[in-house]
């Protein structure tokens, strides 16, 4: 068997561009949905990820506004930053990159976010609410999964899920996601004993661990749908410099039934649900008038 590709970037150019058109419905009815972005620091991956949020913003006629702070920014500063565009009543989305500099704390900083403009849904309100089945903002990147799931008309109701990982932002979000679609749900970490044992098991595999080709073809059931959501720069090898998931897919996709390429998979999806979350903001402010 030689797995299908889930194509993040065809899903996502088909998903932007319906965003796009109701983005320009609420432009014209005077609500112009508007993601701020806050970066602090000089780190050249975050500063990448901005580029492409602000640029995908820009190609569906989301207005962006970008406040960039020197390493030793002072936390008061941006927490001022962030209260000022919790007051603002034309900006839906505020977004600060992750990770800060040591001298902030990221939990306070996340918190001084207001949760209707918490388009990362990294707020504990917003995770609360997930938990609860509430409606909340999805953070983007389980969010994006779920998205490209559904495309495929995966079922998800009695199917074994394992994720790998279970990190704030994308493992215990996609595990409560994963549940509450119908899914039996294993969250493996570091911890686990006989890791493969689990994945060997799942109908659906999730692999958010940061490191490279982590998962190989024989932890894989035959026909499984096999999710990376890994971005690994290679160091040394043939393939150095390259980007890479988590999964090996050389020895997965002979096994798999359905895969997620690195680059080209999860990561676009990312980014096109921050765009769908600004927006639902923006309709949400819209509809109250
Ligand atoms: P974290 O480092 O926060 O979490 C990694 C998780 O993997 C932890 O829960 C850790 O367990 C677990 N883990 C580490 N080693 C092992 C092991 N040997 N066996 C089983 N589990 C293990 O990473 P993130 O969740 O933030 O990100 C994961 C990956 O996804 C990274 O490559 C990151 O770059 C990528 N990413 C991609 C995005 C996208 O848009 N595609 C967005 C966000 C992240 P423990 O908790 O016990 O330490």
């Amino acid at each position: 068997m030689t797995a299908r590709i889930l194509d993040g970037n065809a899903l996502s150019a088909k998903l932007r561009g319906e965003l796009a058109a109701r983005a320009a419905t609420l432009t014209a009815q005077g609500v112009q949905p508007c993601l701020a972005v806050i970066l602090v620091g000089g780190d050249p991956a975050s500063a990448v990820y901005v580029r492409n949020k602000v640029a995908g913003c820009e190609k569906a006629g989301i207005k962006s506004l970008k406040y960039e702070y020197p390493q030793d920014a002072a936390p008061a500063d941006v927490l001022g930053r962030i209260a000022a565009l919790n007051a603002d009543p034309a900006v839906h989305g505020i977004l600060v990159q992750l990770p800060l500099p040591p001298q902030f704390d990221e939990k306070a900083v996340l918190e001084a976010i207001s949760v209707e403009k918490d388009v990362d849904g990294f707020h504990a309100e917003n995770v609360g609410r997930l938990s609860q089945g509430q409606d909340a903002f999805v953070p983007c990147t389980p969010n994006g999964v779920m998205e490209m799931l559904k495309s495929e008309n995966v079922p998800l109701r009695g199917a074994e899920a394992v994720v790998i990982g279970r990190s704030n932002i994308v493992g215990k979000p996609m595990a409560m996601l994963l549940t509450a679609a119908g899914a039996t749900v294993t969250v493996c970490h570091s911890a686990t004993r006989d890791l493969a044992f689990h994945t060997r098991r799942a109908d659906i595999l999730v692999a958010a661990v940061g490191r490279p080709r982590f998962v190989t073809g024989d932890m894989i059931k035959p026909g499984a749908v096999v999710i990376d959501v890994g971005i690994n720069r290679l160091t040394d090898g043939p393939d150095a410099g390259k980007l890479c998931g988590d999964v090996d897919f050389a020895s997965a996709a002979p096994v798999a039934g359905l895969i997620t390429p690195v680059p080209g998979g999860v990561g676009p999806m990312t980014i096109t649900m921050l765009l769908a979350n600004t927006v639902q903001s923006a309709g949400r402010v819209a509809r109250k008038g």
